[in-house]
């Protein structure tokens, strides 16, 4: 079950543009966090689906970077008591150079962070960042997570053409990240960018060995089905008049 803390009129706010995004531009490109979707909102509308949906987790994610949300960690703790279920969060890792924003995601039981280059050149090709994100210090950012997080901690890396033929780099950066899984994946959703292929991505998970890998051609795909659409949210977000 999945649950949208940004979930914006104007269209995705996230600290990347990257080049792959299923979801189009970034219409707000910041580093800046603050509530979008207020807890009282989520817990509400997670209240209505108890019971009618099955679920094993909760899925922190939606229109733009969740942990730009300042809301974030009260909203996990909600979510986890009303549903009781554990509880994700995919970022995209820009924010974890912030201690508030580290205590936030600790309180989930599964993080999946992104890593997509093996340095800043890249980083600013594939990723696009807002000009605050330094690519060395996302790293430190997500190594120092690493070390406090008691969680699942996984690290999704989304191959391109553009960051294919770094695969050996991008694998030498993840393994001094030290996840518990590494998530090989490669845009099969309607992206502006080729997917690899599946013999690309075999090619690419090579340079992973030793590591517990999963690559997105040999994964289980989910059942998933909408409960509440973004039309749905904007309309309770609207103010009673
Ligand atoms: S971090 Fe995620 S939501 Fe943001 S631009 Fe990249 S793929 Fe899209």
């Amino acid at each position: 079950m999945g649950v949208d803390l940004i979930c914006q009129e104007k269209g995705k706010v996230c600290s990347f543009d990257c080049i792959y995004c299923s979801l189009g531009e970034t219409t707000e490109l910041t580093a800046k966090r603050r509530v979008f979707a207020p807890t009282e909102l989520v817990a509400r509308e997670l209240k209505k689906v108890k019971g009618k949906v099955e679920a094993d987790v909760v899925t922190f994610s939606g229109t733009g970077e969740p942990t730009l949300a300042q809301n974030l960690g009260e909203a996990i703790k909600v979510a986890r008591e009303i549903s009781g279920l554990p509880i994700a969060v995919l970022t995209n890792s820009s924010l974890m150079t912030r201690e508030d924003v580290r205590r936030d995601l600790a309180r989930a039981d599964i993080i999946v962070g992104q890593l997509d280059a093996p340095n800043e050149e890249l980083f600013k090709r594939v990723s696009r960042p807002h000009e605050k994100i330094v690519f060395k210090d996302v790293i430190e950012g997500m190594k120092e997570f690493r070390e406090e997080f008691k969680g699942k901690f996984a690290l999704e890396v989304m191959f391109v053409p553009e960051n294919k033929n770094f695969s050996k780099e991008i694998a030498t950066i993840a393994r001094t990240i030290k996840p518990d899984e590494v998530q090989i994946n490669t845009p099969l959703r309607s992206s502006p960018v080729r997917p690899l292929t599946p013999e690309e991505l075999d090619e690419v998970k090579k340079a992973f060995k030793g590591m517990n890998v999963q690559s997105v051609y040999e994964a289980k795909k989910a059942e998933v089905k909408k409960v509440v659409g973004l039309k749905k949210l904007r309309q309770l977000k609207r103010p009673k008049a």
